[in-house]
């Protein structure tokens, strides 16, 4: 028996130690690259379309089904987990459907969306949320490019980093990973990225489709919504992403009115294909994103990621007549085409390993989060430092000196070098002025570090841990950093002894700026009254730390602001609960939530401040009646009055009047940030097609522009003070 024993475990020792070294071997590279194809460059659509059914005429039924899920067999898919997880090896492009004999390229895949994720070192860009707080769709355009060259070197032709999914509670574990609250927002921003990405033959994948904000319960959860709410709150920015060209959508884990995305035919083909005009391919969240072949085929999901867990079996549901070859044909020809027209397209410039992390693309990554961070409180002119009024500063806070540019799982990317929020200040400051840094841990030598400083920096706020993709079942609210790692979040204010540490450490030494580290909003009513400043730095990147410090310096004017409400309190924000099977999402939530209450945000929407100061002059609108297809033209005079140059979102949000059906207060309908140097005016001018001001009328299955009083309200954030008013009216 005990010989038994002995060789058994000798034998299985042997078999791991044979696993693991084949693990470390990195698996085979497939071809992307167009000159490894034979097909024509810049073929037009009509000759892809035939030359993909040209394709489809030649292929077995296997090949067919090969086209149609990931490639990585069970080993494969473990040698994936293990050389991510356990050797830390980063990840393995995920390939689908090349065929050799007939010259047909794979579908290469890597994650995003603030950088291609763990295919060695690559730039790390602030979080999606952060990128939303700049506001500023042509910066995310250029982000969007650097990813897409980024995935081109490293061999990947398909970015999975397009999510937009609408931030409904702020306690969502991957927040971080979508662009804000607002439809209009996001559809504005994930269309930028989707045209970056895709400027260098990168397909986009747009993700989690849909209405998906509910981490720790994802695959399971059931989300409920009316008609309404689903067509004018959660999908209208996923038809941005279509019109923007999107090659190709995600299905989301959760379910939706009780079927599960990847195989909701009313998402998939009614709303998205038939409805929006959708070309491109639909692949599934991984591995739980479908439950069985035919129902998911048969719904219109196109390819099973990473592997085929459940289109193995689509070979045998043909056969018995379960899903019908045509069925099937169609699914290949929606992936063919795209493959066949990006690999086509010719590239704007070629791709070499030098552009990964380059100086352009850190730079890049350095001015994106500049432009995203955020002031939300300045009082008397705090910020910004000056270096020569200042002999001795204290930087204080754990994540000052951490590596902390977001969550752990699929967005996880590791940058060459990375700037920490103590050493951007450290060089900002020169030999002049002494840095002192004190992780807070020790309460006492903390204050004494203040005490003796003629500013303080605490950084406070969140990491990995704390909130970002659910990949342990085993979190602990007394103690999340010890048992788990992503999931939603368990409070939404800071940790306790962030709160703490700002209480003490401002009472020692109130010329206190709290810098917030996290990607989603924090109530921050207890404390926030206690500190002249505070700064929301989000996730910020691998520059992170000297956008910090140039912002703190005044080198660089704050120009972010905030895509959510920050509420007062968690009470004001809709029902949330991480581990429910189902949950409604009805029509209100951030600041509509608020409008609709009557309550107040402690920062609204769309706010953040400067250092110098803008107003708002001579808003008009140039008609008062206007037409359904009419465009609404609304001008308005910003001036900064103040005494530096700076850049300021100007908002314009509709407000409805006397609508024959129930609206939010105002809805935001059009953004432009623009830069203005002292003293310079600029007139900004909207257009808005009037039929973005409709409604959707489910028993018409329409949208209907109502006939009414409207107003267009404009300024820099959603806070009525902050907005004037010029009324019109639809007849
Ligand atoms: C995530 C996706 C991601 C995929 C591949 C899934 O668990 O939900 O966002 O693209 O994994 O890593």
């Amino acid at each position: 028996m005990f010989r038994f024993l002995k060789y058994t475990f000798l034998l299985l020792a042997a078999v791991a130690i044979v696993f693991i070294a084949w693990c470390y071997i990195p698996p085979a590279r497939q071809s992307i690259e167009a000159a490894d194809y034979p097909w024509k460059k810049g073929m037009t659509a009509a000759e892809v379309d035939q030359t993909a059914r040209e394709l489809l005429s030649q292929m077995t039924l296997e090949e067919k089904i090969d086209q149609l899920h990931g490639d990585q067999a069970y080993p494969l898919f473990l040698k994936g987990i293990v050389r991510w997880f356990v050797l830390g090896q980063g990840r393995n492009i995920a390939y689908a459907g090349r065929n050799d004999r007939l010259h047909i390229p794979p579908l290469g895949a890597a994650d995003g969306p603030r950088g291609v994720s763990l295919l060695g070192k690559t730039t790390c860009f602030p979080v999606t949320m952060a990128r939303g707080a700049s506001w500023d769709p042509a910066l995310e355009r250029r982000v969007g490019a650097a990813m897409g060259i980024e995935s081109r070197v490293r061999g990947v032709n398909y970015n999975l980093g397009g999510c937009i999914n609408l931030l409904r509670n702020p306690a969502w574990g991957r927040a971080q990973e979508t662009y804000g609250e607002d439809p209009w927002l996001l559809g504005e921003m994930g269309a930028a990225w989707v045209r970056g990405v895709q400027q260098h033959n990168v397909m986009a994948c747009v993700k989690h489709f849909a209405l998906n904000s509910l981490e720790n319960n994802r695959f399971k959860v059931n989300v409920t919504t009316d008609e309404r709410t689903l067509r004018e709150v959660y999908l209208p920015h996923f038809k941005k992403c279509v019109d923007a060209g999107a090659a190709s959508f995600m299905s989301a884990y959760n379910q939706v009115n009780g079927e599960y995305c990847g195989h909701n035919r009313y998402l998939l083909t009614d709303i998205l294909r038939q409805e929006w005009g959708f070309q491109g391919f639909v692949s599934s969240d991984w591995i739980y994103g479908i439950y069985a072949a035919s129902p998911a085929a048969n719904a219109g999901m196109d390819v099973e990621m990473p592997l085929p867990r459940h289109y193995s079996d689509l070979a045998q549901a043909v056969r018995e007549g379960r899903v019908a070859e045509k069925t099937i044909d169609e699914m290949v020809l929606r992936v063919l085409r795209t493959k066949l027209w990006f690999i086509t397209r010719p590239d704007p410039q070629a791709y070499t390993p030098d552009m990964v992390a380059s100086p352009q693309h850190r730079a890049l990554a350095l001015e994106s989060a500049e432009k995203s961070m955020v002031l939300l409180k300045n009082e008397a002119g705090f910020l910004p430092f000056q270096p020569a009024k200042l002999k001795k500063i204290a930087v204080i806070g754990p994540l000052a000196t951490a590596e902390n540019t977001g969550d752990h799982g699929s967005s996880a990317v590791k940058p060459p070098t990375l700037v920490t929020l103590l050493e951007g200040i450290q060089t900002a400051v020169g030999a002049g002025v002494e840095v002192i840094y004190e992780p807070g841990i020790n309460a006492q030598k903390a204050a004494a570090a203040a005490g003796q400083a003629d500013a303080v920096v605490l950084v406070a706020g969140y990491r990995y841990n704390d909130e970002g993709e659910n990949l342990s079942p085993f979190r602990d609210a007394n103690d999340p950093v010890k048992w788990g790692s992503g999931g939603d979040r368990i409070f939404l204010r800071l940790r306790e002894d962030d709160e703490v540490r700002i209480q003490t450490i401002s009472a020692v030494n109130p010329r206190t700026v709290v810098v917030v580290v996290g990607g989603s909003a924090i109530v921050m009513d207890s404390w926030q009254s206690q500190v002249p400043a505070i700064l929301m730095a989000w996730y910020p990147g691998m520059e992170g730390g000297t956008a910090l410090a140039n912002i703190l310096f005044g080198k660089v004017n704050p120009s972010g602001k905030l895509p959510f409400t920050i509420a007062h309190s968690e009470a004001d924000y809709p029902w949330f609960s991480p581990m429910t099977d189902t949950i409604t999402y009805g029509p209100y939530h951030g600041y509509t939530l608020l409008d609709k209450k009557g309550k107040t945000a402690a920062f609204p929407f769309g706010f953040g401040l400067s250092y110098t100061t803008f107003s708002y002059s001579k808003l008009t609108g140039a008609k008062p009646v206007l037409s359904p297809t009419d465009t609404l033209q609304v001008l308005v005079n910003v001036t900064n009055t103040g005494q530096s140059a700076g850049e300021e979102v100007v908002q314009l949000y509709i407000g409805f009047e006397n609508s024959p059906v129930e609206r939010p207060k105002k809805l935001l309908r059009g953004f432009e940030k623009i830069g203005l140097q002292a003293g310079e005016t600029k007139v900004v001018r909207f257009q808005l097609p009037v039929r973005e001001l409709a409604y959707y009328d489910p028993t018409q299955k329409k949208w209907v522009v109502a006939p009414g009083r409207y107003a267009a309200l404009v300024g820099n954030s959603s806070r009525d003070e902050d907005l004037q008013r010029t009324p019109f009216e639809v007849r």
